[in-house]
């Protein structure tokens, strides 16, 4: 496929306002495109080059673009800059000057999607002393033998601005229709993405072999798995009876969450959103090599600091220190962790993801023997209500966040939150004081004192995961410093587009639509009912629409985003949905 024809497709993607037509779009892509391109098709579609474990990254900022774009179009920076401050986008800026430019017809050139694809990633490896002019000579090369339209999305695609609005359901979904002839493939295509997590090799292997071949995919060493997710439910009695009478009952540990893999003397850890963080935590990949008993193995558990005099792990605040890129040897001595470990996915060649928990416990146990840096979770298997609330008691007194019951049949289930994981933290004991991580769908100008400010609060929306929709449940207008409304002004007016993107659902319109891709947490006093908000909205006994909305919403901790969630990691409709019951629940009591 020709760069061009996915530049106009990318184009219609943008126009378009409803989920479906998006699919639909995007399966066309898919059946015009080789097989050989579906792979990279899929990974531009996102916006990345590889898989976000691989951590490959453009190295390319929005300065070094400019340059590049002055060079392809031969042009002064000057006007670049010029340019980008004008429209507020740099696909935009770059559509406009390499069509103003002089240069452009000398240098047209018919790429093919693997050509720019192969150039992108040239640029990405690129590294060391003179990798910058270097990278500004290939962007600059591409750039000039491009037309206009293609220059709009070239341009965006290195410094993450493609805008597209495509999350990993909705590419899923316009697989199904492309390689099956319906949208019925795409839980089968989910299951496989929860346990590989690489959208374009799933793409790859269903074009070329089948969903036959999607089916039988099984958990492979260094491709990470989307990790399980814990329900919750307020009191141990409600625990006891969902789980069918009897459970385990573990600790819940405040830490890191670790996924890890170990194949001989090569170890690499994943975050819970499944980045690579071997290098900020060198001792647990040490401990993993030298503790564990077993060859290839990948298991999971939670990092946490320990207090080594008293043997009391410490709170999430202090093991935060140990988060970072630079000086990790020093911190390791002064804040070494410990992994809790508490489930285990594959073993010496098998894949354990269908075994039930208790047996998977067994070979945990059995795996992490003798270690002293990485032990297993502390649990008790009960039956009875009284002995669960008692063991979260001890645990919290012990400063731990609670506890997590595990159904001792249930398969490890990748990428999902269901009731064979519950969680019981302190909070939900009370009013809401559990927060809830919130997508950025638009924002507001400041009004009244804060005119000055080109800023004024936030449209937010949750997740509803049947509908692969951003539904609104909030305007959060409060808890904003000063230097927060600046810095939520820089990062959000360079996401803006220009309609009311495909995949949020919105009653109220913004000052500015916002492309959904920021979480960030937030608190609130209650979740109310309000014609407003579209989160869960259904029609009442009086016929009235209602949907869920916040009361005293804030922006928490030190008021920004979260990088370590995607969009369709924010609180879902069903947590809202079910918080609402809880706390009608408490109430009552
Ligand atoms: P939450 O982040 O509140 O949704 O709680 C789920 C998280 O608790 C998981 O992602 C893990 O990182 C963490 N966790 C701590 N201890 C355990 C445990 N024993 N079993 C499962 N998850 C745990």
């Amino acid at each position: 496929m020709l760069f061009s024809e996915l530049a106009r497709y990318y184009q219609k993607l943008e126009d378009v306002s409803s989920r479906l037509k998006m699919i639909d779009i995007m399966a066309d892509i898919f059946k015009n495109a080789d097989k050989d391109e579906i792979k990279s098709i899929i990974y531009m579609t996102e916006g990345v080059l590889a898989p976000a474990f691989e951590g490959l990254d453009f190295g390319v900022a929005e300065k070094l673009l400019e340059e590049a774009i002055a060079v392809a179009a031969g042009m002064d920076k000057g006007e670049v800059e010029k340019a980008y401050k004008k429209y507020g986008d740099m696909g935009i800026a770059a559509q406009e000057l390499i069509s103003q430019s002089k240069l452009r017809r000398m240098n047209a050139k018919k790429y093919s999607v693997l050509e720019v694809y192969g150039v992108m990633n040239k640029i990405a490896v690129t590294s060391g002393s003179g990798s910058k002019d270097a990278k500004i000579k290939m962007l600059a090369e591409l750039l000039a033998g491009s037309s206009p339209e293609e220059a709009k999305f070239m341009a965006r695609y290195p410094i993450g601005q493609l805008r597209l609005g495509a999350g990993d359901s909705t590419i899923l979904e316009a697989l199904s229709v492309a390689f099956t002839g319906s949208r019925e493939s795409k839980a089968e295509l989910e299951n496989a993405y929860n346990i590989c997590s690489d959208l374009g090799y799933i793409g790859e292997v269903l074009s070329k072999k089948g969903i036959s071949e999607v089916r039988s995919l099984k958990v492979s060493l260094f491709k990470p798995i989307r990790p399980a997710l814990a329900e919750r439910l307020p009191t141990a009695e409600e625990i006891i009876k969902k789980m069918g009478g009897k459970c385990a009952v573990e600790q819940k540990y405040d830490g890191f969450r670790c996924q890890v893999h170990k194949s001989g003397k090569k170890v690499k850890i994943y975050s819970r959103n499944l980045e690579e963080t071997t290098d900020m935590l060198p001792d647990i990949a040490k401990a993993a090599i030298t503790e564990i008993n077993e060859e290839h193995i990948i298991f999971e558990g939670e990092a946490l600091g320990m207090n080594e005099a008293t043997g009391e792990f410490l709170p999430f605040q202090e093991t935060m220190q140990r988060k970072r890129k630079h000086g990790i040897t020093e911190k390791i001595e002064e804040l070494p962790l410990h992994l809790v470990a508490f489930d285990i996915m594959y073993l010496n060649g098998k894949d354990l993801m269908k075994e039930p928990y208790e047996a998977r416990r067994n070979l945990l146990e059995n795996a992490v023997k003798g270690a002293k840096m990485i032990t297993p979770s502390k649990r008790i298997i009960t039956t009875e209500p009284k002995e669960l609330e008692e063991f979260f008691e001890t645990s919290v007194e012990g400063g731990l966040e609670g506890i997590v019951a595990k159904d001792l049949k249930a398969p490890y289930i990748a990428g999902a939150r269901k009731f064979s994981w519950i969680k019981m933290k302190r909070s939900y004991k009370g009013e809401l004081s559990d927060t809830l991580d919130l997508v950025i769908v638009g924002y507001f100008l400041g009004r009244g004192s804060r005119t000055e400010f080109k800023f004024g609060g936030l449209l937010c929306a949750a997740y509803n995961k049947k509908r692969d929709m951003f539904e609104t449940i909030s305007k959060i207008g409060t808890g904003f410093t000063e230097a927060n409304m600046q810095a939520f002004y820089e990062l959000l007016s360079k996401a803006v587009v220009k309609q009311k993107p495909a995949r949020v659902d919105s009653l109220i319109t913004p000052d500015f639509w916002v492309e959904p891709k920021y979480v960030i947490t937030v608190k609130a006093d209650e979740i109310t009912k309000s014609p407003m908000h579209t989160c869960g909205m259904q029609e009442d006994r009086s016929g009235e629409k209602a949907g869920y909305a916040l009361r005293f919403p804030r922006i928490v901790g030190d008021g920004f985003i979260r990088r370590d969630k995607s969009p369709e990691d924010a609180t879902s409709t069903s947590e809202i949905i079910e918080m609402f019951n809880d706390q009608k629940r408490v109430s009552v009591k």
